[in-house]
């Protein structure tokens, strides 16, 4: 492993403390989304530690092996605009925060994470003025070619006190998934509560812990993701930094997640009530306690068995299993449930990934027409948040006597 690749945190990323308990442990897995090449398949990529830590003190869960951000984020060449369905999210978000805070014409909205602009040029549309932030340099590059101003950094408060010198305070600052992802919480937070106006609004989406654990969604469990929000933390961190969380919105994305206003502690907008109660029900669940993980690491280690005892009949049968997806969450899955070795190889619509090999166990990513083409006699749909999709898509492998199992939430076995 590169000596720098990785450093161990030793404290908690929301309040500093120390006491961090080790509460899910994982199997340590490759970066997530580091695909490669044929040329480079037979480069040994790190096995790096992935466990899920939660703080003593203040009930935060997060990972405290973090990979470089230069490594991470520099070449990063994912783009929204390649997702459709982000895409439709986004413009929705544009419109609906707008709506919501009333903002006026020609505010200034800054954009942590901004990617290749798709969401800012959203808000362009809406009247406003935008600026981006974005690390990615080539992703950076574009989007300000094609007309969103973006700088290529990492959000930090030395740029947020550049921005604001250049540009003035924002109305509306917006981080999506980076504030899941970043390190840097309380230094990123910093630079936000100097930056906002007076009366803005900080919003921010990310998944929600609850939901990680009531939807099975541990394979949103990665490198790239650092932080496993929950609101209890969130409200204690913000008012650490002069702000105050005012609403919380549930909304559908990545298995559950949370879209969070914050204001500056002097800022006039109301408190929600979904605030306190949702607060109230963490407490009621035990989020901020180790046992409600310790009953989730069983419940996985179960669902991981079941699928085991119908692999290892089927592969004493000599049948041929792929894998459906290539994703970051697929590799977590992968890594977690010991498949690297069972499968054939992976499937994926994404033209970009085909052709390609995954992180670390190097299976080849290949189109779906090897269903009818190559035919294997069982896929394990990995991305099974999209198994509804996948199968209609497919129907007709079934039909011919092809066999789809979805491996959560619970197994089930289509043919
Ligand atoms: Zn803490």
């Amino acid at each position: 492993m590169k000596a720098d690749l990785v450093k161990k945190r030793t404290r908690c990323r929301l309040c500093g403390c120390k006491s961090l308990t080790l509460v899910l442990p994982m199997k340590p897995s490759p970066i997530g989304d580091a695909f490669i090449t044929f040329e480079e398949k037979d480069k040994i990529q790190s096995l790096i530690p992935l466990d899920l830590y939660q703080c003593f003190e203040c009930g935060h869960a997060q990972n405290l092996d973090v990979v470089n951000p230069e490594e991470l984020f520099r070449g990063y060449l994912f783009t929204t605009a390649s997702s459709a369905g982000l895409v439709k999210h986004f413009q929705n978000f544009a419109k609906e925060v707008i709506d919501k805070l009333a903002v006026l014409q020609n505010s200034l909205v800054v954009e942590i994470g901004s990617n290749d602009g798709t969401l800012l040029r959203f808000f362009k549309d809406l009247g406003m003025k935008v600026l981006g932030v974005d690390p990615a340099r080539e992703i950076a590059r574009h989007a300000n070619s094609a007309g969103t101003p973006t700088l290529p950094e990492f959000f930090s408060s030395t740029v947020a006190n550049h921005v604001f010198k250049e540009y003035g305070a924002a109305q509306l600052i917006v981080a999506n998934n980076v504030y899941a992802h970043s390190d840097e919480l309380a230094d990123i937070t910093n630079g936000i509560a100097s930056l906002l106006d007076n009366d803005g609004v900080f919003v921010f989406e990310v998944s929600y812990l609850l939901d990680i654990v009531d939807h099975f969604v541990f394979d949103t469990i990665y490198h790239e993701h650092l932080s496993y929000h929950s609101i209890g933390p969130l409200v204690r961190f913000f008012h650490k930094h002069q702000l105050e969380l005012i609403d919380v919105q549930k909304v559908s994305t990545k298995g559950g997640s949370m879209r969070c206003f914050a204001q500056r502690l002097s800022g006039t907008r109301k408190k929600s009530a979904i605030v306190d109660q949702m607060v109230y029900e963490e407490e009621r669940r035990g989020l901020h306690r180790p046992e409600i993980f310790q009953h989730y690491a069983m419940q996985i280690e179960q669902r991981k068995k079941t699928l085991e005892v119908f692999l290892t009949e089927v592969l004493d049968q000599g049948k041929r299993i792929a894998g459906y997806g290539a994703s970051t969450t697929v590799t977590t899955l992968i890594y977690q449930f010991e498949l690297e070795k069972k499968l054939i190889y992976l499937i994926d619509d994404n033209s970009k990934k085909q052709g390609m090999f995954s992180p670390g166990c190097h299976l080849e990513v290949k189109p779906s027409s090897v269903l009818y083409s190559d035919r294997p006699d069982i896929v394990i749909i990995l991305a099974w948040q999209y198994a509804g999709l996948i199968m209609q898509k497919h129907i007709r492998f079934i039909e011919e006597s092809g066999t789809f199992v979805l491996p959560l939430p619970e197994l089930k076995i289509f043919k």
